[in-house]
């Protein structure tokens, strides 16, 4: 299809009903069996959309279980402290989710129940247009479609759509397609369906049309040079390099921490100081090799400079002074760390007790 739009041909209206129908008997027969589905509840879902937004669906599903095991109710989330949350958030990343979803359970708690309306769900802090859209699809039955970079995919690759799906016009247009294929009488599992279908068939780089339900009225069906196109993206910025040196001070087993700011990188997370400490503590060489790590908009080489304190006094009035703490190796562990922390921890703790 050209740029004259979707919703103006006269003969798309047909086509996307074939398109819905085919969907249906597709994801009955194909539809994962997720957790979050067998019983399916608003928390469950809430939660399932929040962990999936930037971690695969196999790193998901053991962390979906285990904090439905640590917070089962919303309330039990709500009363949480913050550091608990994070705790139980690790090795997900993108904290900032975490912090939103606790704050959402609070206004959820106070409020005494769940939004029962898209319109209210996206009010909740965390929670955008596509978020809302499937929460309120599965767990409520309101018919509104959710799209994701799943559905994007889909859905450009279907209509050809070959404006940038991120910008104003090109989401325009793949809300509109989106749009004339919700089933309204079964708009979770529809929408469910469609992504779906972009994580098992429509794949990024090696799209199965021939075993897609939707070959018979897709635009770039075995046409890998079109498809291979689609969806088109704006460019991206480039991450910016950050050579990052934190400042390891340590007395035996004791190791001064400080908590980030509330903002920006790493947020409110526990880690070391990036300031040197005073002359009275010596030079011990570096902790481990440099670190490389990307995050979305950092190319992070992290260096560990470790230094040691003549007795814990020095240390723990080192660590006051920076707003900072001296706990125990093992005490550190228990506090929200940044990934790129977690995953190198046995290597660096040469002086962990
Ligand atoms: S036919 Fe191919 S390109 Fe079209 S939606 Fe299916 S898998 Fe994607």
């Amino acid at each position: 299809m050209n740029d004259q739009g979707f919703l103006q041909n006269t003969t798309e209206p047909k086509r996307a009903r074939v398109a819905q129908k085919a969907l249906k008997s597709w994801y009955l027969e194909h539809a994962r069996p997720l957790p979050w589905r067998e019983k399916p509840s608003l928390y469950g879902t809430w939660l399932s959309e929040v962990m999936l937004q930037q971690t695969r669906v196999e790193t998901g599903i053991p962390k979906w279980h285990a904090f439905r095991e640590r917070f089962p109710t919303v309330r039990s989330l709500a009363l949480a402290t913050e550091e608990e949350v994070m705790k139980a958030w690790e090795g997900l990343g993108y904290y900032r989710r975490a912090r939103l979803l606790h704050k959402a359970a609070k206004a959820i708690h106070e409020s005494g129940d769940f939004p029962n309306t898209h319109a209210g769900w996206i009010e909740l802090p965390g929670i955008g247009p596509y978020t809302a859209a499937a929460i309120a699809s599965i767990g409520l039955g309101e018919a509104v479609a959710a799209v994701d970079g799943n559905v994007q995919r889909v859905v450009a690759r279907w209509g050809g759509i070959e404006q940038p799906v991120d910008s104003k016009p090109g989401a325009a247009k793949i809300q509109a397609i989106a749009d004339a294929w919700l089933d309204l009488q079964n708009p979770g599992d529809h929408n469910q369906a469609v992504m779906e279908l972009g994580a098992l068939v429509c794949s990024p780089k090696k799209p199965a049309c021939d075993n897609c339900p939707l070959t018979s009225t897709c635009d770039s069906a075995d046409n890998a040079s079109l498809w291979s196109r689609l969806p088109v993206k704006q460019p991206k910025k480039k991450p910016e390099a950050w050579n990052l040196t934190w400042h390891v001070a340590t007395f035996l087993n004791h190791v001064a921490i400080e908590q980030r700011p509330e903002t920006g990188i790493w947020a409110k997370m526990w880690a070391f100081s990036e300031t040197p400490p005073p002359a009275s503590f010596a030079e011990a060489g570096d902790l481990c090799s440099p670190v490389n790590h990307i995050l979305t908009h950092k190319r992070i080489t992290a260096t560990f400079k470790h230094w040691q304190a003549p007795d814990l006094s020095t240390l723990r009035t080192h660590a006051k002074n920076h707003g900072g703490e001296v706990v125990t190796w093992t005490e550190f562990e228990q506090r929200a760390r940044p990934r790129l922390l977690t995953k190198i921890w046995n290597e660096l703790c040469s002086e962990k007790g």
